[in-house]
């Protein structure tokens, strides 16, 4: 058994535990980032696509945003489709300029895991987190975990619980946090295509069969969704079923669904989840460990960008200044920007999509939200300053004011 010694023990390196180790790097603060999967499984995993301005901005300050300038697909607006007929959201006219980038949380993973190799800094793959001790002490915090088939033991300042929704770190703590959540009552079927997106930007569909989305990850692989029920299996769903179903959705208005190779098909469950407070002593919560949102906002990983953003500056502040005071504040800041994207991707749910148990009234109503969206410029607007997402200090201004 080996023990080694750090400042602050990073544990996941999804989104969250990379960029928040590429930010404390740039600040000259050492950190070990360990995470349970391989470095072929982290990389493969299909999942968000859609980068705020400020996660972008964040990745440039970072230093790791060359190959999204290149290839990332800048986008100023999106569509909403309902009544047989499409709606554009001109997002960066509505919002001073500001856009969002379509990049695949894959690429930016990639992108992250060749900088921390390239920095030759810690990042140890297939070693699972078993258990977090004395984190809430004057002492470091003991955190144990097994490499190359042996158990080792790591000591930190600070632990960055960055490991997801099924990590250990919220576990740990599960006693002590207060739990918010909502489940919805159907999924997201995602196909992952070989071929160019039949539409520049975006569209989100109401149809009384369903909702669905018509995304892509770069200008040649397109990626498509449709609400199904929640414990749907993939095995009802043959290639036939999924296209058809899109055309009836998403096509209309002189807008064709085009269709290609599928080369990956997966059900995703959505959920609202918050976990509060964000901070236990020295252990610090981030990205999806703490919240979750249904995808329907483009939140999720631009939540946990945030996050250890404003937990990077919170570190920087104690281990270069002494200043605990940002440190004392992240929960708080945090869950301010937190619960403005669980209302919006709520929002956005449940007025664009079909609730099985809805009655007439219920569907009245959300369509009515639909129109009173593309025709009134105040409600676009609101619509689009959350998609492209408020800068940072707004809510953090919004939290100073609450006292
Ligand atoms: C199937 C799926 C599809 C999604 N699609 C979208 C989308 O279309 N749009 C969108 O905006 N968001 C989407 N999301 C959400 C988005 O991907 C997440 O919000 C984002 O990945 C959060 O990043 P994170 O780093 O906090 O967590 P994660 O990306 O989950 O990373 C956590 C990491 O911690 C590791 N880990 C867990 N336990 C341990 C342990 N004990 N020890 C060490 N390591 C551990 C995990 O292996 C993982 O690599 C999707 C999520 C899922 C699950």
């Amino acid at each position: 058994m080996g023990v080694e010694r750090t400042q602050v023990a990073i544990i996941g390196a999804g989104p969250a535990g990379l960029l928040l180790g590429r930010l404390l790097s740039r600040a000259g603060i050492d950190a070990v980032i360990l995470e349970a999967r391989s470095r072929e499984y982290v990389e493969a995993r299909i999942r968000a696509g859609v980068l705020e301005q400020g996660t972008v901005d964040v990745l440039h300050a970072a230093g790791v945003a060359d190959r999204l300038d290149r290839e990332g697909l800048r986008h100023g607006g999106i569509y909403l489709s309902f009544d047989g007929a499409r709606h554009h959201i001109p997002m960066e006219e509505l919002t001073g300029g500001r856009s969002v980038t379509v990049y695949g949380q894959t690429e930016v993973v990639k992108d992250l895991i060749a900088a921390r190799l390239a920095e030759e800094k810690p990042l140890r793959f297939d070693a699972p987190v078993a258990r977090i001790e004395d984190f809430d002490g004057d002492g470091p915090a003991r955190l144990h975990y097994r490499h190359d088939e042996a158990e080792h033991e790591l000591h930190a300042d600070v632990i960055a619980g960055c490991d997801g929704f099924h990590g250990v770190s919220r576990e740990t703590v599960a006693a002590q946090v207060r739990i918010w959540e909502r489940t919805y009552p159907f999924a997201w079927l995602g196909i992952l295509v070989d071929g160019a997106p039949a539409t520049d930007e975006l569209i989100y569909a109401r149809h009384p069969a369903g909702f669905s989305l018509y995304s892509m990850r770069s200008p040649t692989v397109s990626r498509l969704y449709l609400q199904v029920a929640p414990d749907e299996s993939m095995e009802n769903w043959s290639e036939d079923r999924i296209w058809s179903e899109l055309h009836a959705r998403q096509d209309g208005d002189g807008f064709t669904v085009n269709e290609g190779p599928i080369t990956e098909a997966s059900v995703t469950p959505m959920r609202s989840f918050v976990a509060a407070p964000m901070r236990h002593g020295n252990l610090f919560l981030a990205g999806d460990a703490a919240h979750i949102v249904p995808p329907t906002g483009a939140k999720g990983l631009n939540l946990a960008a945030a996050d250890v953003t404003v937990l990077a500056q919170a570190l920087a502040a104690r281990f270069r200044e002494g200043d605990d005071g940002p440190l004392e504040t992240y929960s708080d800041r945090c869950l301010a920007r937190v619960w403005r994207a669980q209302h919006f991707s709520w929002w956005m749910t449940t007025m664009l999509h079909r609730d099985p148990a809805e009655d007439a009234y219920g569907a009245e109503l959300a369509l009515s939200q639909l129109r009173y969206v593309v025709s009134s410029r105040a409600q676009a607007t609101a619509l689009a300053e959350n998609y492209v997402g408020l800068p940072l200090e707004r809510t953090v201004a919004a939290e100073v004011a609450r006292g």
